[in-house]
């Protein structure tokens, strides 16, 4: 069983006023709760395979905890890395990276292609699909139509995802196109402009009845609760599936019979905000997606934390007890490599959050 690699990553702060003001002290692989500039605040301090401070950049992040997954998946292993966070940590940062600092996902299909490219004595497939799990439902974000698709498994397929539109690729710039193209609206996303629309009309007519201090309230709390409205509800899985066979020069059709197929599967996680539901007040649709979430974030824990123990001590493992788990369940454990980046914000009102992030963290060691 190969150890599965944690990571956590601080990003900076929001504001000039905090830019001094980070909660956490990061000493090499330690993390510690501290005053900004000022006293330890004890009790609160981990250490972790890696910890990132404000100023790494993602493709540091990339080498050293994703990179040996790359150079695995080329080779027949399967792979997984994961962002966890609350909402606004820099989970999508990191998996998506900005302009000038692309992230894993970019990194990782570009060192795919480049991979296979030096690879001359094997023939390559590539198949890519992108999926979000939205309320314990799974929407294909490369087809719309596709939607509460369920899962199945055969022994010739093994667990998969039916209906799911897999698209053949050979380049890494058609993969990145495609994934803009699959980040359009989605059933999450049109339920918050729904939820949009209502607001607008309350708000029409609320600011005929009421001061404009009200109305700031009221849209500040709206901002908070809606803050990255898809991708803070749902988990987003894109996915490379890699098929090789050995060339043979001397058989006649080409190939070694020798040699069976390959297939290997990567999966690259953008998991949906780990705040508990508590905190934003939320009720009706809000609470229902909050439960789902932390539901299938605790089974997830549950699953890493067993696969973390020695296999004697490890027993069931629960993976059918959410669709995320079950979906990655061939993707995990075994001898699939797998990395966990765990994002904190540094700011003091996010303290509670974060240290539930490094405690979650702290269990997949
Ligand atoms: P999440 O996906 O966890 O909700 P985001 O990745 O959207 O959070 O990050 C929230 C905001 O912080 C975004 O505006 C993002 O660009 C910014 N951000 C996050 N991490 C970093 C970082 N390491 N460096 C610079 N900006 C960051
Ligand atoms: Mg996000």
């Amino acid at each position: 069983m190969e150890k599965i690699c944690v990571a956590i990553r601080v990003r900076p702060p929001k504001t000039e006023e905090d830019s001094n003001g980070s909660y956490w002290k990061v000493d090499d692989n330690r993390i510690s709760l501290h005053k900004p500039l000022g006293t330890p605040i004890s009790g609160v301090s981990y250490a972790f395979d890696h910890v990132f401070d404000q100023s790494c950049t993602n493709s540091r992040v990339y080498q050293l905890l994703v990179k040996n997954i790359i150079e695995a998946v080329v080779e027949g292993f399967n792979g997984t890395a994961f962002a966890y966070g609350q909402t606004s940590s820099g989970k999508t940062f990191t998996m998506n990276g900005s302009e000038g600092d692309p992230g894993v996902v970019p990194l990782a299909v570009r060192d795919i292609f480049e991979k296979i490219q030096m690879t001359t004595d094997r023939e390559f497939l590539i198949r890519v699909s992108y999926m979000e799990i939205y309320n314990e439902e799974i929407n294909d974000l490369f087809a719309v139509e596709n939607q509460k698709l369920p899962i199945h498994e055969s022994l010739e397929r093994g667990i998969f995802v039916a209906g799911l539109r897999e698209e053949i690729v050979n380049s890494a710039e058609q993969v990145l196109e495609l994934i803009k193209l699959g980040e359009g609206l989605t059933p999450a996303e049109w339920l918050s402009i729904d939820l949009l629309h209502t607001y607008c009309v309350c708000k029409c007519i609320m600011d005929f009845f009421f001061s404009v201090f009200i109305r700031t309230a009221v849209n500040r709390h709206f901002g908070e609760t809606n803050m990255n409205a898809r991708s803070s509800r749902s988990h987003t899985i894109f996915r490379m599936v890699i098929e090789s066979k050995g060339k043979d020069t001397n058989s006649c059709n080409g190939y070694s019979h020798s040699d069976a197929v390959r297939v290997s599967v990567l999966n690259l996680v953008d998991l949906a905000g780990s705040e508990r539901i508590a905190k934003t007040g939320a009720g009706g649709v809000r609470l229902k997606e909050g439960k789902y979430i932390n539901k299938s974030l605790m089974v997830l824990g549950n699953v890493i934390n067993k696969l973390s123990d020695g296999v004697k001590q490890r027993g069931h493992i629960p993976y059918r007890d959410s669709k995320l788990t079950r979906i990655l369940q061939p993707a995990l454990g075994g001898n699939a490599k797998t990395s966990i980046i765990c994002t904190v914000a540094p700011e003091e009102v996010h303290v509670e959050e974060s240290k539930g992030t490094l405690q979650f963290a702290s269990r997949a060691k």
